[in-house]
């Protein structure tokens, strides 16, 4: 294809302010070249073309504002501010500064005339905006209105969304003066059925929107550029999927006599859903390629021994077989699990526990590398160089999304040997939108376990203001004086693991004062994870009445006694995680609650979201309405759907253009082979690359 000066070779350095420290900054978003900072899109567009009226504005909602300086302050109570009113005849609001310079407050004295940019929220004192994008306006004209919606970029500390504009702008000067560097990719007859302008094209008009360009206009601009993309990782998935089906894997069966002693020593039934999938996956097993199956099951369906089945499989045949959980917690319960039902029937199961050290360290990775270990356990350091496997058939990890596809690739050929490849199982509790289950796993066939275990109860959810919090806490007290256990979960609004932690630390020692005949336990995700053992090992024996926590509870934690949990700022979470939480109460006889502790004043869609958490427990509804239900000016909301993060598609949104995707990668394999290597390159960089091998 092209050679010539492409985008993606030419450096940052030739564009004007991209200096040391800015390329630095860059390269924390992906961005490395100009050919980067042009797939680098809006995350939405302010609209700056008008102004409203004081008296129109309403909570939560983004606005421009003019008004003249009636007072500036310092605030009179609470967190030290520089508080400034404003009003334009149709009513005030007053603008908060937390930082701000001496300067700062002189320049802002009454009769002041200002244009102010921010959201507007509920205080005490009514609406106000705190720290307002401002300007002084020495007289109208010298500021007139922006003609056209401003772009807002996804930023890291340090990068300015002005440096930003700034250098895409020039990036786009680059692209306009040599246009067959970003070389068109899609078939004609796809872009005329759907009216797409060409790539060039679609990039300006996103970047740097005409004055009045309609939504409808960047709508198509935008679906253009979701079109590619979905392209790109339908291609790159379906040749993995090729490439997997040219391997060989071991045939695996299990013989009746064993599956039923398994089945025998079971504390329990297993139920149709399990029993479904336990079929589904023998029959992989004994087929001669890799198995690649994802098993979906909510929390609490009991996927644990559905992989245990699968294991006895591989075990029956001589093979070995890796497990590995995303934390060292769940890979300990997993241990106990596997322990219980399989080591009965003769196998030996190990755990490479990251304490493990010295002579303990070297035996067991001995006992591994001479297949005296059937089962071994362990977090992703299973797959470190020091561990060998003699003969490994089965891979199995759990809660996927905690691992990416390259990850999950990586381990497949961790394992080959003698021309075989082993199986993999890979169990989820995320629920799998239709679409994704479509265009995502398109390289996994997908097994679902859609029933509970008999005798669980449904979790009463509740969504409360914090200002019932005392209540909350008396609840806690007679729950307690039951014999029952407790989770309080705490979370925070920066994806910001210390302050998690701090707001943990700080609410325990609150509530160990509040309580003091409550047995308060604390575990976050800064503590060793041999503390956290012990916190979490003196819960389990009931030692711990309240556990405070992170929301490092989220994966797989199984106290049947602990039937209630309060969750403080669920409006922060996304409501699979939310869904997932509230998974670690129900798990026993009695009833549960789930208490959603909100901070007013919440927004109609927040309302709306939490509502969705209390009226059903149907994990796949509530990844459904949580795809729909999206705020106000999130026009190009990119957001992490589950697994697969893209840039530009959303599948919810874009879910109409799967068929068209389908169709149009049949034409590109067929009509222009050539083109699928530099488009997966294009939209997956190095993993495209990793999926051209
Ligand atoms: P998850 O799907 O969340 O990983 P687990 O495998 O941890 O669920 O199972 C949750 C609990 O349910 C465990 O205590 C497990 O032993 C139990 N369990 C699993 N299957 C059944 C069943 N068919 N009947 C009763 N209890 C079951
Ligand atoms: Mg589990």
């Amino acid at each position: 294809m092209v050679s010539a000066p492409a985008l993606d070779g030419q450096p940052l350095a030739c564009l004007r302010g991209a200096g040391g420290k800015t390329q630095e900054r860059l390269a924390r978003l992906g961005i490395y070249s100009v050919h980067d900072l042009l797939f680098h899109l809006p995350l939405r567009y302010e609209d700056r073309t008008s102004l409203t009226p004081i008296g129109a504005l309403r909570h939560g909602v983004q606005a421009q504002i003019e008004g003249m300086v009636e007072l500036t302050d310092l605030a009179a109570k609470g967190r030290r501010a520089l508080v400034c009113r404003i009003s334009d005849g149709s009513g005030g609001i007053n603008l908060r500064f937390f930082h701000f310079s001496a300067e700062q407050r002189t320049r802002l004295k009454v009769g002041t005339r200002l244009r102010c940019f921010g959201e507007a929220r509920e205080g005490y004192y009514g609406l106000e905006m705190v720290h307002p994008e401002y300007q002084v306006l020495d007289s109208p004209e010298a500021a007139p209105l922006s003609a056209s919606l401003t772009p807002v970029y996804p930023l890291t500390e340090g990068l300015h969304q002005k440096t930003l504009r700034g250098l895409i702008g020039q990036a786009l000067n680059l692209l306009h003066l040599a246009p067959g560097t970003l070389p068109e990719m899609l078939p004609e007859a796809v872009r005329q059925r759907h009216r797409f302008p060409v790539l060039a094209e679609a990039l300006r008009m996103l970047h740097l929107p005409e004055p009045g360009a309609s939504p409808q206009t960047l709508r198509i601009a935008q679906q253009r550029l979701a079109f590619e993309e979905l392209l790109a990782h339908h291609l790159s998935l379906s040749r993995f999927r090729t490439q997997v089906r040219c391997h060989s894997a071991p045939r695996l069966t299990l013989s009746k006599a064993a599956t039923h002693h398994f089945e025998q020593a079971l504390p329990f039934g297993l139920t149709g859903a399990q029993r479904r999938v336990i079929a589904e996956i023998a029959a992989d097993l004994q087929g001669p390629q890799p198995m690649m199956r994802l098993v979906q099951g909510d929390v609490g369906s009991g996927k644990t021994v559905v992989a245990a089945r699968a294991a006895l499989t591989a075990l029956s045949a001589n093979f070995q077989v890796a497990v590995m959980a995303p934390t060292e917690l769940l890979a300990e319960q997993h241990v106990r699990s596997f322990r219980q039902w399989l080591e009965p029937l003769g196998a030996q199961v190990v755990f490479l526990a990251g304490r493990l050290k010295g002579a303990a360290r070297r035996e067991t990775l001995r006992v591994i590398a001479e297949g005296e270990a059937g089962v071994v356990l362990g977090t992703h350091a299973l797959f470190q160089d020091e561990v060998r496997f003699q003969r490994l058939g089965l891979v199995i990890i759990d809660e996927q999304h905690r691992f990416g596809v390259h990850q999950r690739l990586a381990l497949r050929e961790k394992g080959r040997h003698d021309g075989l490849t082993p199986h993999q199982l890979i169990m989820t509790a995320t629920p799998i939108p239709r679409t994704l289950a479509m265009l995502g796993y398109a390289d996994l066939d997908i097994s679902v376990i859609d029933e509970l275990p008999p005798g669980r109860t449904p979790v009463k959810t509740a969504v409360i203001p914090a200002t019932r919090r005392p209540e909350v806490i008396a609840r806690i007290v007679d729950w307690v004086a039951q014999g029952r256990q407790a989770y309080w979960v705490c979370t925070l609004i920066e994806e910001s693991e210390t302050l998690q932690c701090e707001a943990a630390e700080k609410t325990a020692a609150l509530l160990r004062e509040a309580l003091p005949e409550v047995r308060v336990g604390l575990i976050h995700g800064r503590m060793k994870s041999a503390e956290k053992d012990v916190v979490m090992a003196a819960f389990k024996a009931a030692e711990v009445d309240l556990l405070v926590a992170t929301t490092v509870i989220e994966v797989g934690v199984d106290v049947p006694n602990a039937g209630l949990m309060v969750i403080e700022n669920p409006e922060r979470l996304g409501l699979a995680q939310l869904h997932q939480l509230r998974g670690r109460v129900g798990r026993g006889p009695g009833e549960s609650h789930c208490l959603l502790m909100y901070q007013p004043p919440l927004t109609d869609t927040a309302k709306q979201r939490l509502g969705i958490l209390r009226e059903t427990a149907d994990g796949f509804l509530i990844a459904e309405r949580d795809l729909q239900l999206r705020g106000p000016g999130e026009l190009l909301g990119v957001r992490q759907t589950g697994q697969v993060q893209f840039k530009v598609a959303d599948l919810a949104r874009d879910e109409a253009l799967l068929d068209a995707v389908k169709a149009a990668a049949d034409a590109l394999l067929r009509n222009h082979p050539e083109r699928v290597g530099p488009l997966l390159r294009r939209w997956l960089g190095d993993a495209g690359r990793y999926a051209e091998v």
